[in-house]
């Protein structure tokens, strides 16, 4: 179990995170959002022993996480971490690079364990080919295959698919934490996309303000976003009468005793169109099956 107990840290006089504790189970899967800035970087180095706290202590079972002034060499065996700009062998194979942490004195089970990860990244047609000649999303591939090699028991990641196109993510994004579920790591993933964390977070924590803002299943916080950033992550929202109301929970009915709102812009989304539209003197929004004429009045409900 990763423990996390009361960390503060700061860049010189920047303060990043402020009396901070929460708990990662052994092969919990744990999603860190918040803006850009709040300090989800910030936090996996630290994780890692990337640097040195101003305040608190950080556990793996029983092992203490220590920053540079009390360890020499940042990093431990049982932890990997994929930086946002990986650092990877240029010129070297993926194969190679991939393998480069395992054993070369068990040849047949590297090459084997070599072959399984390649497979996990999609990068099956590329083993011989040298990094320098992949594009960012395939070395993005390669970085997280060479973390996984060693099967560390947690492993860090920032922003794993970022660099990676919309082809490729969805099953991408399920063959790597299908593999770590499968080998019981603990994975702890900053994102900005939802996408990696509904169907695949244990838990979500929301970073704000040098805080924890919410820490909570992905299903609770979807359910009952506390504040409008929360919803936010999640998609278009509306605040009616104080209440979150997301754009999917309005409904056009005929029913001119409920709201009236006044369509002013309508978005193709491939399955729907979301639509903005002025509800007294407030934007809101709302997805609709069919496109709606610009100006035109139509009556929502609010479904729970
Ligand atoms: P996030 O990953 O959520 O976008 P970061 O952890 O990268 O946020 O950054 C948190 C804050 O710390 C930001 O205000 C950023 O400008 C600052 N920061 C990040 N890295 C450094 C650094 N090496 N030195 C000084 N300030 C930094
Ligand atoms: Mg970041």
């Amino acid at each position: 179990m990763l423990q996390v107990k009361n960390i503060s840290f700061s860049y010189s006089k920047n303060a990043v995170l402020n009396n901070i504790s929460f708990e990662v189970k052994q092969g919990e899967h744990l999603a860190i959002i918040g803006e850009s800035g709040s300090g989800k970087s910030t936090l996996l180095k630290i994780l890692y022993g990337e640097y040195d706290l101003n305040q608190g202590a950080i556990y793996w079972n029983n092992s203490q996480i220590l920053g540079p002034k009390f360890n020499l060499v940042i990093g431990y065996d049982f932890m990997k971490y994929v930086a946002q700009e990986f650092d990877l062998m240029p010129y070297t194979t993926v194969e190679e690079n991939i393998g480069t942490f395992l054993s070369n004195f068990f040849p047949e089970e590297k090459a084997l364990r070599t072959q399984e990860l390649i497979k996990v990244v999609e990068l099956e047609n590329y083993a011989q080919t040298k990094v320098k000649l992949l594009s960012g999303g395939q070395k993005q591939r390669v970085a997280l295959a060479r973390a996984l090699a060693k099967q560390p028991e947690i492993l860090l990641l920032d922003e794993p698919f970022s660099h990676i196109d919309n082809f490729k993510k969805q099953s991408l994004r399920r063959k790597v934490f299908k593999f770590l579920k499968e080998k019981n790591i603990t994975c702890i993933v900053a994102t900005h996309d939802k996408e990696d964390v509904l169907g695949f977070a244990d838990n979500m924590m929301v970073l704000h303000d040098h805080n924890i803002m919410a820490h909570n299943t992905p299903n609770v916080l979807f359910k009952h976003p506390k504040t409008p950033l929360i919803a936010s992550f999640f998609g278009e929202f509306n605040i009616i009468n104080n209440t979150i109301v997301y754009a999917h929970q309005l409904i056009v009915i005929n029913d001119t005793t409920h709201l009236k709102a006044t369509v002013k812009q309508c978005y193709f989304k491939g399955t729907y169109y979301l639509v903005e539209a002025l509800l007294n003197q407030d934007t809101i929004f709302f997805q609709s099956h069919a496109p709606l004429k610009i100006a035109s009045d139509v009556f929502l409900e609010i479904k729970e």
